[in-house]
């Protein structure tokens, strides 16, 4: 059977991609090995049922994924959890009502969406991401499930690259399985 180390070990590092300074953490390696891939998502799910446990708020109702590599994860790991999967996606691709919020990325503002009956009042909320960086991502979704009424038990992550600090500027539980 496959160990978390081992799909740690299958993280690719690219140097100066997308721009130039930029050390890029590559999870599909992982996605080519579906014992890997089960591996993390039982990982995840095993440790997200430890804290709806400890935060004592019953079940996760919710996984919401992010744009775009959250929904690799997302989905499977709603169905482990027996919850519900909804996407928060970039400006202009959810049809229908939806609500949006504006953040401030490294060059510019950036905005992203939830559509508006994804999420009911009091339901709980976990919030998944394939990489943790500054956080501003994933603080903007933190928002959109508040302002829906939801709660954020936790926001998991595969990767947290440590040394920018982002689980400062989230509000929810926050938990990683590999940090770089
Ligand atoms: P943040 O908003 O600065 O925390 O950036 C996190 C978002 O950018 C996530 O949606 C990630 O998918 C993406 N991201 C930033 N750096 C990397 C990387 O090295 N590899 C993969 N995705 C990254």
């Amino acid at each position: 059977t496959y160990t978390i180390e081992k799909v740690k070990s299958l993280i690719k590092t690219y140097p100066d991609f997308p721009q130039e300074g930029i050390l890029f953490r590559d999870i599909f390696p992982i996605f080519q090995i579906p014992a890997a891939v089960d591996c993390l998502i039982n990982y995840l799910a095993e440790l997200a049922l430890e804290e709806a446990k400890s935060a004592k708020c019953g079940k996760i109702d919710v996984v919401v994924g992010l744009d775009a590599r959250g929904f690799l994860f997302g989905p499977s790991l709603a169905i482990k959890l027996g919850a519900k999967f909804v996407p928060i996606r970039k400006r202009g691709k959810l049809p229908g009502p939806t609500i949006k919020y504006e953040y401030q990325k490294e060059y510019g503002l950036d905005v992203l969406e939830i559509q508006s009956d994804a999420i009911l009042p009091g339901e709980n909320v976990l919030i998944v991401d394939d990489l943790l960086a500054t956080g501003g991502t994933c603080g903007a979704a933190e928002k959109l499930v508040l302002n829906l009424g939801g709660r954020v038990i936790l926001n998991q992550f595969v990767i947290e690259l440590v040394g920018l600090g982002g689980r400062k500027s989230l509000s929810g539980k926050t938990m990683s399985v590999m940090e770089f």
